[in-house]
Formats: C-alpha cells, structure tokens, sequence
C-alpha cells in the first residue's frame, strides 16, 4: 500500500482539489490512503474562532460564517448542483460544530480547542471524498478518531502505539482509495485529539509504519526538499535524495517541509518517503532514504525568524551551574519557551528561544531575581548545515551577527535585524 498526504496548500480552493484528481490519474490511486489537511488557512481561521469563543467576542458568528462561506464557496464550484449530498453532509459537520460551541460546558482551553479545530479535517476530506465519487474514483472515507488512539494531552497528543497499530490492522481496506484526516486522533473516552499543528505529515507516517506501507509521497507546492526555503532563498535548488537522518536534522532545526515527527517511525521500517510537486507530479522530487548520501552534496540553509537571545550571569559573579540550569530550563518548559541554541561559557549562559505563547515577560521576571538578565528580541537564527565559507558569508553579509556556533556538520548565526 502507498500513503499520500496532501497538505492545505494543495486543497486550497477547487483548482486544487481538481488538481488532487488529476495527480491521481498520474500517480494511480488503487491500494492508496490519502491523508489531507484542512483546506488552504482553516485551521488558522478555526483558531480565530476558539479565540472569539473564549473571549466572548460579538464576532464569533461572523468569524464562523466566514468559515462557511469559504467552503460552500469550492462546493459550488466543484459540484453545481446544490441537491449533491455533499452539500447535506458539509452542512451536518458545520451544524456538529454550532451545537458545540453552544453547548459545550468544558472550561478547558485545549479540549476545546481540540473539538473545534478538527472540523478542518473533516470538512476538507468529506469535500475531497465525495468530489473524488462525482469523478468516478470509488472511495472510502476513514474517521481517523477510529484509528489513531492518542492519550488526553489536547493539543499535542501522544499516539498509542499498540491501539492504533490494532486498530489499522484490522480495519484498513486495501484495493480501495481510503480518504482520511491528518492531525486529528481521539482519546480513550473518544474525544477528539489533535498531535500538534502540522501534524498531518505524522498522521501519514502513523499510517505508513502500521501498514507496512511501501511508501508515503508527500505533495507540496515545491518540487521537493530543496536546500533552503525557497521563499526566503531565490537560488535554492532541489535535493534528489537524502538520508533520514539529514531529513531529521533539516526538520530539527526548523525546514519546516517536513513535521519533525514523521521520519522515525518511517525510518525504523526503512519505508521510504517522497516529497513531489502537486503541480508537477511527474517529477522525481526527493526521495528520503536509508543512507542515502545528500545528493547534490551542498550546503543547506534553514532561517528560523523573531527568536529571542537570552544572556543570564549570576549577580554574584559566581558561575551558572548544573543546578541552575535545570532551574532555568524547567522555567522554559513550564512556560513553553522553545530553545533553539545554547551557549555556555565562563560568566554567561545564552539561549535562543522561541517565544510562541508569549510568556517570556513572566520568565523573565522570575530569572531577572536570581540572575542578571540581557535580552535581544526579534533576532534571526541562520542554521547551516554542511557549511564552506561562502555558505556562512551569505548569512553574514550586510548583517549584524551577535553570536555564531560551529560543530562538524552544522554552523548556527544569529543575526540581528536591522
Ligand atoms: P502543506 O500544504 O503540506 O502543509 P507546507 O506549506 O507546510 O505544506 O510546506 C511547504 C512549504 O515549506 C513550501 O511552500 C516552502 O515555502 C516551505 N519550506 C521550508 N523549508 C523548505 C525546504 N528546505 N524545501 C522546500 N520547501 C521548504
Ligand atoms: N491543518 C493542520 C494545521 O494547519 C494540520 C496540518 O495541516 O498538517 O496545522
Ligand atoms: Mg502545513
């Protein structure tokens, strides 16, 4: 069996679902599990309609009508015809939703969102499962919530291995275009969960590892891994093949074409991953394999923009030490600060952190008691990996570099922004 995951982008609008289509005329489409996002920015408008729902904010409807508008909208593109049963069925998900958010009691934030932020996922493939049936492709549609079993951490679930590996096992239909959900999963008492956002690309590797798969292609609007991101790169060139650990270490470091999460189950079964173009689906793309050497062997860039450098010495003048740091760094957790880089020396202590639920003003007023406390917003962190010269001067040109760090394969800039 092979495993697809289309990603928003490429479900966008009725163009894209088109395309989809015609991706698997070319790519073939029997013994195939589709795993699909939420269409284009849903899951960022469905996110708005958390925050109108918790702040009790007049615009929730309207934030939620927008929703529905956006999607009738590709329906009627789509199918035309409004007496289709697509329509019924889209409608149903929406009218699941209203009825939540007007009934629901739970004062719990990640619950809640977890229960709303899924409809993206399930609206996008009911559209995609029936398109596929006007098209003349008999498909299956998969409630994923019935096969990836997750504990009740909303919001960044952890999979139960043995559940879902039962569950897929058993009930994944071959021979047929099964259509499921990404990112979505469902607790022991079968509420729904989600594995954190972007998580569709796991969802696929889930699939792929408890299915044996042959393979995973993932279809993205770039003709594969490339060397950098090629909206902050003009000249970034394609990968054709790379180790899973290379891919491990691109996404570790921010390349964020693919969910970090996704290579290890796919490594510990060697199942190898594609990365193609939906435009372009003849193309080769990358392919992510056992060994693979980086092919062409190049530099590789990775930007990782708005971090934070944080510097802390002690008052005292004495050093940071071991206890400190576990300190400092149950601090990060317990505030979901993100490290991306450390720095140790004599008389300081520097993090570069990410700071994506804006808390760093309560850490720092907690450190800023114990520790002397210097801090640069909004810097830049350049990740290089296999680094030459002319790869580090392209960072570094016409840019203010505060801190640099070199290992074997990896050199890591930040740069301040001017
Ligand atoms: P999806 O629709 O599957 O969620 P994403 O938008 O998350 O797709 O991922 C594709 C995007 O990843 C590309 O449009 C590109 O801008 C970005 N990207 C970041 N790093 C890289 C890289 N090294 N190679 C290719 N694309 C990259
Ligand atoms: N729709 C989810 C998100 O935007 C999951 C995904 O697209 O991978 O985060
Ligand atoms: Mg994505």
């Amino acid at each position: 069996m092979r495993v697809f995951k289309f990603g928003g982008a490429s479900v966008k609008d009725a163009a894209g679902i088109k395309n989809v289509y015609s991706v698997l005329q070319t790519a073939g489409y029997e013994d195939v599990l589709l795993v699909v996002s939420a269409m284009g920015k849903t899951t960022n408008a469905l996110e708005l309609v958390i925050k109108n729902y918790f702040d009790k904010s007049p615009e929730l409807q309207s934030s939620v009508q927008e929703i529905k508008k956006y999607h009738n909208e590709i329906l009627l593109d789509l199918f035309e015809d409004e007496k289709n049963e697509v329509f019924a069925a889209v409608n149903a998900q929406f009218a699941e939703l209203e009825y939540f958010l007007a009934h629901n009691k739970s004062p719990n934030y990640n619950f809640v969102y977890d229960q709303i932020v899924s409809y993206g996922e399930l609206i996008s493939t009911t559209v995609l499962s029936h398109f596929m049936n006007f098209m003349g492709i008999k498909t299956q549609w998969l409630d994923v919530r019935n096969f990836v079993k997750t504990d009740s951490n909303y919001r960044d679930a952890e999979v139960d291995w043995e559940l879902t590996q039962q569950n897929i096992s058993k009930n994944v239909k071959r021979k047929i275009l099964n259509i499921t959900q990404g990112f979505l999963g469902s607790d022991e008492n079968n509420f729904t969960t989600t594995l954190g956002r972007e998580g569709s690309d796991y969802t696929a590797a889930i699939f792929a590892y408890c299915l044996n798969a042959e393979s995973v292609t993932i279809w993205k609007d770039v003709p594969g891994v490339m060397n950098a991101d090629p909206r902050y790169f003009e000249n970034a060139s394609l990968l054709n093949q790379i180790s899973y650990r290379e891919a491990i270490e691109l996404a570790f470091y921010g390349a964020t074409v693919i969910h970090p999460k996704t290579l290890q189950p796919l490594q510990k079964k060697e199942i190898p991953l594609y990365v193609k173009s939906f435009i372009n689906p003849l193309l080769p793309g990358t392919s992510v394999s056992k060994g693979a050497t980086l092919e062409p062997y190049m530099p590789c860039f990775i930007v990782k923009r708005n971090q934070l450098l944080l510097s802390l010495s002690s008052i005292d003048f004495s050093f940071i030490m071991e206890e400190h740091i576990s300190e400092i760094f149950g601090l990060f957790h317990e505030y979901k600060l993100k490290v991306n880089l450390i720095q140790n020396s004599a008389i300081s202590f520097s993090v570069c952190i990410e700071d994506k639920f804006d808390n760093f003003k309560d850490v720092n007023a907690i450190l800023s008691k114990k520790f002397k406390v210097d801090f640069t917003e909004h810097v830049t962190l350049y990740t290089i990996r296999h680094f030459d010269e002319k790869a580090a001067h392209t960072v570094e040109e016409n840019k203010t570099v505060i801190l640099k760090q070199v290992s074997t394969e990896t050199m890591q800039i930040i740069t301040q922004e001017s």
